[in-house]
Order: C-alpha cells, then sequence, then structure tokens
C-alpha cells in the first residue's frame, strides 16, 4: 500500500503530521491512517468503487477522512 503524506490532519495521539493510504479490495478501498512518531494506526474507512469516478477521487475521499479521525 502506497501511503501519502497528508497535508492537515494529526495524530490525535502525538501531534505528528500522518500519513494516510488506501488498499485496494475487490469492490473498492480500504482507508487506513499511519503515524511514523507513535503507534497510531487505524482503518477508518470504506471507499466504495460505485461511489467515485476513479482512483483520485477515491484518494481525496481518503484525505477528506482526516477530518474525523
Ligand atoms: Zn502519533
Amino acid at each position: 500500500m502506497h501511503l501519502r503524506r497528508h497535508d492537515w490532519a494529526e495524530c490525535p495521539t502525538c501531534g505528528s503530521r500522518l500519513w494516510y493510504g488506501l488498499k485496494a479490495e475487490a469492490t473498492g478501498w480500504t482507508v487506513y491512517y499511519e503515524c511514523d512518531d507513535c503507534c497510531f494506526d487505524k482503518r477508518v474507512g470504506w471507499v466504495a468503487m460505485a461511489d467515485v469516478e476513479s482512483r483520485d477521487d477515491a484518494a481525496n475521499r481518503a484525505r477528506e477522512m482526516g477530518a474525523k479521525l
């Protein structure tokens, strides 16, 4: 899974900037958030393939999930 550095979401445990990524599944993507500086590692949601136009759109939704960690 390729992780991207989030531009604003912060780790709820230590305050560092988080990384996020999408894990491809048969019908969509599982969204994960991870912290480099502590053990925070969370499956934050799911993006269904049927709900998005493209993988970029899926990545945008994953990014927006940073607002409700
Ligand atoms: Zn952290």
